[in-house]
């Protein structure tokens, strides 16, 4: 078969192919116009998840007749003006959104430009278009869009159901309007309208309609500049993690990304905070030169390369790990509302009684759910249980005890008051009640001092007066003898000692006095298995370190008097990230004395 010339129409479908993937991709490409028209609001309306309609309408700068007509040309568009592709000032500027989308669907548009008083309308279809013909509309474009991929049916098997192709269009709308707050936006689906986006001045207001007032009350603001690259946005703490990635929002110069190297740089900074497969919640925007960055990688712009990788990755992890070192001790407004949520009386669905008969007084009164009665139940523990540990004081100190009382409340997690269940602290601030779980807390805190006192030199070992000879088998004795020389800077001291068994010499100094040592050594070796043999143990220093502080926590299941409670909350404020364990759960729980009065029904 000879070489031929593909003809136009079909050289726009395999375009489309690369562009418009779904309905998302299309709304994506229109509303991205709307924007770079410069219009103040832009309303959206889909029809069975984009399949059988989108309209875009929006108030921007419109096109005259010679323009309407040209727009539906590949390789047509009014945004690169110089020819430059290191210096693109609008989202667009491969003019071929329009074409593409021409070639596979039916589209109407009707527009006026700001200089004119006429109107312009055009229609296209399977790549053929009209002349424009003059019509009615205000100012501005509305550009409909039926029967997407009637053209190339193979596509339109591949699209997801009804429900998902919605979801995956509010959420890329929800992205573009996230970086343009002075913008309005609504979308209507299936008659509903499911965004409603005024326009707003302050970026925050935007980004907590999208994301939610618990993200915003909860996020850090983050704010700095390197060599003319300037990070800014919110980064959520880590307590309030989710199943995906899908809330991590990124923007290089108003341009919603989803990057390789920027989400590789949101993970790195959580690492050490967050559980392998959980994800923080980010709304991160980065600005830089034009001529820094290349957004001409991907038909549908969404990746993004950088001139200076490096410098942009350190700028963005260091920024990150900064804020959420400077947090302190603080946990998402989530955790406490979670507390709350489990702590109130829930209204319970009356019971049907027989004929006849009337329903008891009782019941109408709020019933106790039965997480209440349980913590109810805990706090009246509190007094037969926590007496013995302050009885065992000397009354001389009891007293002193009672003076520091009054000084301790004034810290952020308050002064200790009583120990339940052996594992919650429960204290007071003058406004708050907090509860720390001791062993969470505890093991964060173990975890921090590694890493300190491994940055410093190494971690400080203890020896054992009897080694503690454990039986492993060749092949595990084998793997961790192999690392015996990685170990020792990490405070674990271990040799061979006959055939299959090791010989446990030193322990970090930090670890209980209770520790049990084949269970870490299990432990760590369940770790180190499933490393490659080639990596070295400082390449996954925190997560060794991490399960050792795991068996760290000398505290756990152990009554503490109020010294030494008051002692390990005064630590916890003290340590960086001790907001949550090393799995990102948290470690404490604050209520407000609002919020309990709330919860009695007081206020
Ligand atoms: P690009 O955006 O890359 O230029 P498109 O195919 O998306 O390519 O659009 C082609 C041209 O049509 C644009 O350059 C712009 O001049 C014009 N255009 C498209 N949509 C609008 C709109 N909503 N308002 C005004 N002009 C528009
Ligand atoms: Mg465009």
């Amino acid at each position: 078969m000879p070489i031929r010339y593909l003809p136009e129409t079909l050289i726009n479908q395999i375009a489309a192919g690369e562009v418009i993937e779904r309905p998302a991709a299309a709304i994506k490409e229109l509303t991205e116009n709307s924007i770079d028209a410069g219009a103040s609001r832009i309303d959206i309306v889909i029809e069975d998840g984009g399949k059988t309609l989108i309209r875009v309408s929006d108030n921007g700068k419109g096109m005259n007749a010679e323009d309407l007509s040209a727009c539906l040309d590949r390789h047509a568009t009014s945004k690169l003006p110089g020819d430059d592709l290191l210096n693109i000032a609008h989202l667009g500027f491969r003019g071929e959104a329009l074409a593409s989308i021409a070639a596979i669907a039916h589209i109407d548009i009707m527009t006026r430009d700001q200089q004119s008083s006429e109107s312009w309308s055009i229609t296209a279809s399977g790549g053929k278009k009209t002349a424009p013909k003059p019509c009615a509309h205000p100012q501005g474009t509305q550009i409909e869009i039926r029967d997407l991929f009637f053209a190339t049916p193979a596509r339109l098997k591949f699209l997801k159901s009804e429900r998902a192709e919605t979801m995956a269009v509010k959420d890329m709308i929800a992205r573009l309007a996230m970086a343009y707050p002075e913008i309005s936006f609504t979308l209507t689906a299936d008659g509903k309208k499911s965004l409603n986006l005024p326009s707003t001045t302050k970026p925050q207001e935007r980004i907590a309609a999208i994301v939610g007032r618990e993200f915003r009350d909860s996020a850090l603001s983050i704010d700095t500049e390197r060599e003319s690259i300037h990070l800014s946005g919110f980064a959520g703490l880590p307590t309030l993690h989710k199943g995906t990635a899908q809330h991590q929002y990124l923007f290089v110069n108003g341009r919603a990304v989803r990057d390789k190297l920027l989400t590789g740089c949101v993970r790195a900074a959580y690492m050490d905070v967050l559980a392998k497969h959980r994800h923080p919640v980010v709304a991160l925007f980065l600005n830089l030169p034009s001529d820094q960055v290349d957004v001409n990688v991907h038909p549908a712009k969404a990746e993004v390369r950088f001139r200076d990788a490096a410098l942009v990755r350190g700028l963005i992890i260091s920024a990150l790990k900064h804020a959420l070192h400077e947090s302190g001790v603080q946990t998402a407004s989530t955790v406490t509302h979670a507390a709350l949520g489990a702590l109130r009386p829930q209204e319970r669905p009356t019971i049907a009684l027989p004929l006849g008969r009337s329903a008891p007084q009782a019941s109408s009164m709020p019933r106790m759910s039965p997480a209440m009665s349980a913590a109810l139940n805990a706090l009246h523990d509190t007094a037969s249980m926590s007496e013995p540990s302050y009885a065992a004081e000397p009354s001389a100190k009891a007293e002193t005890y009672i003076e520091t009382v009054q000084d301790e409340e004034d810290y952020p997690l308050g002064a200790a008051r009583a120990q339940i269940h052996e594992n919650y602290i429960i204290a007071q601030t003058d406004d708050s009640l907090v509860i720390v779980d001791q062993h969470a807390a505890h093991e964060r805190l173990v975890y921090e001092r590694f890493k300190a006192q491994f940055s410093e030199s190494r971690i400080e070992s203890q020896g054992l007066l009897i080694p503690e000879i454990i039986d492993l088998g060749e092949d595990q004795a084998h793997l961790l003898l192999s690392r015996a020389e990685e170990l020792k800077p990490l405070g674990l001291e271990i040799e061979a000692f006959g055939p299959g068994a090791i010989a446990v010499q030193g322990v970090p100094a930090l670890l209980s006095d209770r520790l049990n040592i084949p269970k870490l050594i299990e432990d760590l070796l369940d770790e180190i298995s499933s490393y490659d043999t080639s990596d070295t143990l400082s390449k996954h220093l925190n997560d060794v370190l991490s399960t050792m502080a795991c068996h760290g926590s000398i505290r756990s299941g152990r009554r503490m008097n109020a010294h030494e409670m008051n002692a390990l909350l005064r630590d916890m404020e003290r340590t960086p990230l001790s907001g949550q364990c090393n799995h990102g759960r948290p470690t404490f729980v604050k209520l407000s004395l609002k919020d309990i009065e709330r919860l009695f029904g007081r206020s």
